[in-house]
């Protein structure tokens, strides 16, 4: 098992955060297929707390469980979650500094979406968990499109204010945007943190305009545990899923979306997919590839490469 270093056990220990006396809530049917039968994969995630990542063995999804409820997620986001993440790499993260790391992200995705944004026929731009809105902005100025941000974190929505973004500071399950209709939707980095990918999903379909283009990516998980050679190296509290290739279609086939491209980005981490309204299937992923994932899982679990 990889180990977590001494000094990143202690910077974690130093910020005092009990996760296993948070309020937790306990999933009983797969988010992408409803089944109920899962598979426990790991016991602890990578910051050493005690997380549980099972995988909905019908359809492969991998998700945390039990969970912090939604509560407890909203308080981990105001004051845990970066100087968390700052604490696990040794160096300072907030909504200031990783302003540069998203201008970059934003640069290669936007070259990515760029053939499928015809001229002039595409007006406004929705980004779900926006952040500090520098990739919104970056999209909106090289598309010629009015960006909107919606993000649950004050402090990152006080940043994208600055960009002369319009703001939304909540989630987008639970906003009312009324009979508006956004012509580009945007997900990024941002799939992996909610709570109801599905609800999301079908959302987002009611949100976009007839034709509109959805931008989302995951964290695939399978990059995440072969790079590190260690599914608990892969899972964090910060993720309540863990998507893969045949997920991810899936729920997006299910939210009757269709997939006109996908992009293995150069970080080799991120899985980014251009999608457009379809009529989409409820297929679930092939119980092959639910085989396969498992396979890989206790290869890389148990074989002598890993580190
Ligand atoms: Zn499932």
């Amino acid at each position: 098992m990889a180990t977590v270093s001494a000094d990143r056990r202690e910077r974690i220990a130093a910020l005092d955060y009990d996760y296993a006396a948070q309020p937790k809530q306990t999933l009983t049917a797969c988010n992408l297929c409803g089944a109920a039968e899962f598979i426990i994969l790991a016991h602890r995630d990578r910051y050493g707390y005690p997380a549980e990542a099972q995988a909905c063995r019908r359809c492969g999804l991998v998700f945390l469980n039990p969970r912090l409820t939604a509560e407890a997620y909203a308080r981990f986001y105001d004051g845990i979650y970066r100087p968390l993440v700052s604490a696990f790499h040794g160096r300072l993260i907030d909504a200031r500094t990783i302003q540069a790391e998203q201008r970059e992200y934003a640069a290669e995705r936007t070259e990515f979406l760029r053939p499928f944004i015809p001229d002039a026929r595409l007006r406004t731009l929705l980004d779900i968990g926006g952040s500090t809105g520098v990739v919104a902005a970056h999209f909106a100025r090289e598309f010629g499109l009015e960006g909107t941000v919606i993000d649950p974190a004050p402090l990152e929505i006080e940043q994208a204010q600055r960009l002369g973004l319009e703001t939304i500071t909540g989630l987008v399950e639970h906003h009312d945007f009324g009979s508006r209709r956004f012509d580009v939707v945007t997900i990024c980095q941002t799939v992996d943190h909610l709570l109801d990918v599905a609800g999301t999903l079908m959302r987002v379909r009611q949100l976009l305009s007839d034709d509109g283009l959805l931008f989302i990516d995951i964290v695939d998980f399978r990059a995440a545990y072969l790079r590190n050679w260690s599914v608990e190296d892969a899972i964090k509290i910060d993720h309540p899923y863990y998507l893969t290739e045949p997920t991810i279609v899936a729920h997006l086939r299910r939210s009757a979306f269709e997939v006109l491209r996908s992009d293995y980005a150069s970080d080799h981490l991120h899985v980014s997919y251009v999608c457009r309204s379809g009529t989409g299937n409820g297929d679930v992923p092939a119980a092959s590839s639910v085989d396969a994932l498992l396979r890989e899982v206790r290869f890389v679990q148990n074989s002598p490469h890993r580190v």
